[in-house]
């Protein structure tokens, strides 16, 4: 059945006003007149009538519009969207955890915050860092807790600081947030082999930069060889190095940024270990630091006194507050039921079929789209179609757009932007060798069919209820009411 360009909001669906009135009478008690009158709104809240199969259809028919990993192959680089499994989701879900109210004290919490205060030593062994917080919601907010506490660092020695460097294939949030805590960004170089320009690097540190931020592996998917070099450079300067952890998965369990010289991390659970992600959260980036930098994580931090855990919202250098309470607990929670149904040999063989993946899937699209940098790669890659004697008018958008009719999630286009028509793919760990086939060998059908048939080709997807957008107008005229709101 096709499906339509527009559902109805249940606003739309509902035959009448709901409100107060709707709440059901348990055992001959009024539910309402069990509510003490000052919490009682003064009017029911407006609240849509449909029936039961009315809402699952209307709910169900916008799920058929999403793509997720559980519809099929979703190669989208830098996003990691590796299989969540679901005895992540049904654990977390046990009531003790998922109706522990966010308001009850610590010795009610006990449980929990246990496995709070387990996690962040796990992550603090994965990453190589003395001291974790898992109060951050995302891998951005863990990268803007990150520059805090290097402001606080830089401020509290009196030290005046005003720049932060970004290499340029850096992730757009990697400069927002730098912007954010109020630094100005300098871009660094990337030399021919696509990792940082050392020299281009020294000529930009001086006693203004107060950190470098970097992903290692690089959005490009190439180690930094040079990371030790780079950290003494930096570390030389006074500055301190921010590693980015969105592409933790391609070395977990095999090589640690703390042991590379980074002093402040950030890991996106909802990457690495296999929380739900997508659509705009719920995740979390839990942040680890070095010694020098624990005085100032954000409150409240979990502390152990024999075998109690209590929660300390006093700590006099301390960032502060981040997030409501303790972070997405269901969130760090799912990822502990990754980390512990892995175990250590575990982490390190998905990091390692992660990179094999996405090395063999490389290897099966070169000869068809090139690489950018060919050289040996971690568990992501960048092809460019920027050729136009090889693809004509055809081009990574266009690829992109005839895979979705294909059935496949599009990888990453237009990212890094140092690459011209850039294709970013990350196929992750949880793939099979036959699905990266499939895969390849639609990729390449596709390039034959926009050979033979450029006008069709050029003007996919045809399967969705909604066509080519004009994704410039979307993002510079946002319109964010609905129609029938206004
Ligand atoms: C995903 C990503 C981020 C941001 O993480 P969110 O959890 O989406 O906020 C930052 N840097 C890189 C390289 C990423 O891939």
């Amino acid at each position: 059945m096709p499906l339509d360009a527009f559902e109805p909001s249940l606003f739309e669906l509902s035959h009448g006003e709901g409100g107060r009135e709707w709440i059901p009478e348990r055992g001959g008690a009024d539910l309402a007149s069990l509510i003490p009158s000052e919490h009682l709104a003064p009017e029911p809240a407006a609240l849509p009538v449909v029936s039961e199969p009315e809402a699952v259809r209307h709910f169900t028919k916008l799920s058929r519009r999403n793509f997720s990993i559980e519809s099929g192959f979703y190669p989208l680089g830098s996003c990691t969207m590796k299989y969540n499994p679901k005895i992540c989701d049904s654990l977390a879900g046990l009531p003790g955890f998922a109706r522990l109210h966010p308001e009850a004290g610590a010795d009610m919490a006990q449980g929990t915050l246990r496995l709070m205060d387990d996690i962040s030593g796990f992550l603090a062994q994965i990453s190589g860092m003395d001291k974790v917080t898992t109060n951050p919601c995302a891998g951005a907010h863990g990268e803007f807790c990150g520059i805090l506490m290097v402001r606080a660092y830089h401020e509290d020695r009196g030290d005046d600081r005003d720049v932060v460097l970004v290499p340029d294939s850096a992730h757009g949030t990697n400069p927002a947030t730098a912007a954010m805590v109020g630094y100005k960004t300098v871009e660094v170089k990337s030399n021919s082999s696509g990792c940082v320009d050392l020299d281009d690097l020294k000529s930009k540190l001086n006693d203004k930069v107060a950190a470098l931020m970097l992903t290692n592996p690089n959005t490009l998917g190439l180690f930094e060889k040079e990371i030790l070099d780079i950290a003494r450079v930096v570390h030389e300067a006074g500055a301190l190095l921010y590693y980015d952890g969105a592409n933790l998965n391609a070395i977990a369990g095999v090589a640690r940024p703390g042991d590379m010289g980074f002093d402040v991390v950030h890991i996106n659970l909802h990457k690495t270990f296999s929380t739900p992600h997508g659509g705009g959260g719920p995740g979390a980036g839990p942040v680890g630091v070095k010694q020098r930098l624990i005085p100032y994580l954000p409150t409240p931090l979990i502390e152990k006194s024999g075998e109690e855990y209590t929660l300390n919202y006093d700590s006099p250098k301390s960032i502060g507050q981040l997030s409501t309470f303790y972070g997405n607990v269901g969130i760090v929670l799912r990822a502990y039921v990754y980390m512990r149904m892995h175990g250590k040999e575990g982490i390190r063989r998905n990091s390692e079929h992660a990179v094999l993946n996405a090395r063999y899937l490389k290897h099966l699209l070169k000869d068809h789209i090139p690489p950018e940098i060919d050289a040996p790669g971690m568990h992501e890659f960048v092809l460019t179609m920027k050729d136009k004697s090889r693809f004509g008018e055809f081009n990574a958008m266009g690829l992109a757009k005839n895979l979705i009719d294909r059935g496949f999630h599009a990888p990453t286009v237009y990212f890094p932007l140092i690459v011209k028509e850039a294709l970013m793919m990350e196929p992750t760990e949880t793939e099979s060798k036959r699905t990266l086939e499939e895969f390849a060998a639609t990729v390449v059908d596709i390039l034959n069919e926009a050979a033979r048939d450029p006008e069709k080709a050029m003007h996919a997807p045809y399967t969705t209820p909604v066509k080519r957008l004009d994704e410039v107008s979307a993002a510079r005229n946002p319109v964010l009411v609905h129609p029938c709101c206004e």
